[in-house]
């Protein structure tokens, strides 16, 4: 790949300037210069010219030799050094993938003070885990942790980088994934290696979970993935005396610098909000008809010992915040048991829970599209229904 300024056309405006992510271009003596060792070929300041000076070449082909890289990276996501249950899993699937490709699995870590992360994933089955701690990466931000985790790709080559779908998986990997110039596939449930040919194979639903895309990436590395939670099962412990290395990374204050500033940091108010972890969900939609009914969702997905999800129209009205949203704009849940409650099942909707173990759907609309995704539909007010599971499986389980 190329980028180039047509010194004829450039008048030194600076408005690539200012959009550079990089800033890797300086206007000098009424022209523009692009730092090459900077410049991740965003192609922004390419759209951001007005004047058409600024050109990139791009080479379909492999330009450099893929076989320097190597191995399988999980990215281990943390909150104060408790990593997500995601990185879990993908241990569990990475190991597989790196016994595949008879190569190393590590978890890269970033953040400040990781020592509890790193005792914790030394006890499962990994090679390395690499730390790069700073007190500046003590909160995730896209611009720096992405200038980071690029920088150190770059350097260490691994072949497959694996990161969970979570909010912060899907904005970090897609900005690394531009500065490498490699292809991502977001959203993954299946990772498999080709036989014959040794490349990751990446399944995601697609077109709302109508088809199943599988998605290769045969020119560039590394082959990145987020992949979703609750898909592959948790790894279990090496229980056999191995500890992973921990090696610890060489932070460069240079990589910190960043557009955004973080002036606090707000702790989510309410536990019951985070529906990606959930076993169970129960939704609310449209149909509930007001937002006062979302106390008897609360009060099943209490009785249940579960979290309260809702549909887009729920939120978009005010009924309930937008932590709570499922779907494509939304969270993509995987539960045990996912209970939609007058919510259409409109594709936008599915994209986010069809993948749960078991749906049930109370509408009543017999022709509701959610009864095509549903195990179990009961057909019928949610008004009277929802109160009448709730007091029944309450009896059941002993609770007032
Ligand atoms: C780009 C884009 C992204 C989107 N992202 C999302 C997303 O992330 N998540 C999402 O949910 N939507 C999303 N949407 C919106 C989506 O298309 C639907 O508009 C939305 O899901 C509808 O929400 P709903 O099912 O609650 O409401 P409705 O479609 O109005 O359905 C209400 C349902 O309740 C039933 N009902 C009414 N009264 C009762 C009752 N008393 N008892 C039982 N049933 C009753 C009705 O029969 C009906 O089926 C998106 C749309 C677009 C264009």
């Amino acid at each position: 790949m190329a980028i180039r300024v047509i010194e004829d056309k450039c008048n030194g405006c600076g408005l690539c300037a200012k959009s550079c992510p990089q800033m890797a271009i300086q206007v000098d003596n009424k022209q523009a210069i692009i730092d090459l060792d900077l410049c991740n070929y965003c192609s922004s300041c390419v759209s951001a010219c007005r004047f058409r000076a600024i050109v990139m070449e791009v080479d379909k082909q492999a330009t450099e030799d893929l076989t320097k890289y190597s191995g399988v990276w999980v990215y281990g996501e943390q909150f104060r050094s408790e990593i997500a249950p995601v990185v879990l899993e993908l241990i569990n699937v990475g190991r597989e993938l790196a016994d595949a490709r008879k190569s190393e699995l590590a978890v890269v870590v970033l953040g400040d003070k990781l020592d509890n992360a790193a005792a914790m994933l030394s006890e499962y089955p990994i090679d390395k885990v690499y730390l790069y701690e700073a007190p500046e990466l003590e909160h995730y931000e896209g611009e720096r942790y992405g200038r980071v985790l690029s920088d150190i790709v770059r350097e260490m080559k691994p072949e497959i980088l694996l990161a969970g779908a979570t909010t912060t998986g899907r904005s970090f990997m897609s900005r690394v994934a531009i500065q490498l110039y490699t292809g991502l596939t977001a959203d993954c449930t299946g990772l498999a290696i080709g036989e014959e040919d040794g490349l990751l194979y990446q399944t995601r639903p697609a077109y709302g979970g109508n088809v199943m895309a599988t998605i290769l990436c045969p020119y560039t590395r590394p082959q990145m993935s987020t992949v979703r939670h609750k898909v592959f099962p948790t790894s279990p412990k090496s229980g056999n005396g191995h500890k992973a290395e921990i090696v610890r990374l060489t932070a460069k204050p240079q990589l910190f610098g960043s557009r955004t500033q973080i002036l606090d940091f707000i702790e989510q108010m309410e536990s019951t909000v985070n529906i990606v972890d959930a076993d169970v969900i129960v939704s609310g939609g449209r149909g509930i008809q007001d937002p006062v009914n979302f106390a008897m969702i609360e009060e099943l997905a209490k009785a249940l010992g579960g979290a309260v999800g809702a549909s887009r129209a729920a939120v978009d009205a005010g009924w309930i915040p937008y932590p709570h949203q499922v779907g494509q704009t939304g969270k993509t849940v995987c539960p045990k048991l996912y209970i939609a409650c007058g919510i259409s099942g409109a594709v936008q909707h599915l994209a986010g829970m069809s993948s749960s173990d078991t749906i049930i759907a109370i509408n009543k609309d017999p022709d509701a599209p959610i009864f095509q995704v549903a195990n179990f539909g009961l057909v019928g007010d949610c008004l009277e229904i929802v109160p009448m599971l709730t007091r029944k499986i309450a009896a059941m389980r002993g609770q007032s």
